[in-house]
């Protein structure tokens, strides 16, 4: 599914250059679950930034589904991701002025499937995530738990093959908590690959594998017992 070679990323802001990944090598095999952590700094976000296509490395290779993704200009890499790649984040990220409806719709509406079938598919993500009861709730008057469900119904609604989660659970209780990565687990079993980002060792749990960052380098992978 996955397939980073060698991946560089610095950054530069005036004369300074920050080095944020510095030879990152990984393969994530279709249906893995896979967690990464480390320190703040580390350069997590810049390669889940990377492989949700958000961004280039500044050199290495990406393979996603045996296409070499690394160096697409942004309007490719948008292209790309319709359909292909769904975005949980710590901070939900809905639209304030949707409903949760219209939320979880969009995908749809960018991928240009019809009146209908959004109806149907909208619906069906809306009950997946027991939030059937929300649709025409806005997100100020959700609480978080509610939020990150409406935000998973949103990255599942097209079927995408790859889920990219950064901190699913930082903004939650832990009951809350438990649920978000439930549901995660659920889809993961399904089928769907998944690249999460955490500081929770709860939360790793449910990965098949741990790798370590630091320093913009993998330091340790860490198979899991289940
Ligand atoms: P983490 O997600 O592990 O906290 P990041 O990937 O956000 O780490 O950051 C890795 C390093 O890259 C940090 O030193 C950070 O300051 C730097 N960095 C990240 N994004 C940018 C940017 N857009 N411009 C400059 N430096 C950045
Ligand atoms: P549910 O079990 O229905 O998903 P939650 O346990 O997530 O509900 O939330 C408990 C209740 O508190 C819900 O009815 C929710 O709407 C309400 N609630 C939580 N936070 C807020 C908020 N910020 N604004 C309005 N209502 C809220």
């Amino acid at each position: 599914m996955i397939k980073i070679n060698d991946l560089q990323k610095s950054f530069r802001t005036e004369e300074i250059e920050t080095v944020a990944l510095n030879g990152v090598s990984l393969h994530v095999a279709e249906g893995e679950f896979i967690a990464i952590m480390g320190p703040s700094g580390c350069g997590k976000s810049t390669l889940l930034n990377i492989l949700g296509l958000l961004d280039n490395p500044t050199s290495g290779e990406y393979f996603l589904a045996d296409t070499e993704v690394g160096h697409l200009k942004e309007k490719q890499r948008t292209d790309m991701r319709k359909g292909n790649i769904g975005f949980v984040f710590q901070s939900f990220n809905l639209i304030e002025e949707m409903n949760v409806y219209e939320n979880v719709e969009l995908p749809l509406v960018y991928l240009k499937v019809k009146a209908s079938e959004r109806k149907q598919r909208v619906e069906e993500a809306l009950k997946r995530m027991n939030i059937s009861h929300r649709a025409k709730h806005f997100p100020n008057q959700l609480s978080g738990g509610q939020q990150q469900r409406v935000a998973i119904a949103r990255a599942v609604v097209a079927n995408p093959k790859l889920i990219l989660a950064d901190e699913p659970t930082g903004n939650l209780d832990s009951k809350n908590g438990k649920d978000v990565m439930s549901l995660l687990s659920e889809l993961n079993k399904e089928g769907t690959t998944i690249v999460m980002v955490t500081h929770s060792q709860h939360d790793s749990t449910f990965a098949h594998r741990v790798i370590n960052l630091f320093d913009g380098q993998i330091v340790s992978e860490v198979e899991s017992k289940m």
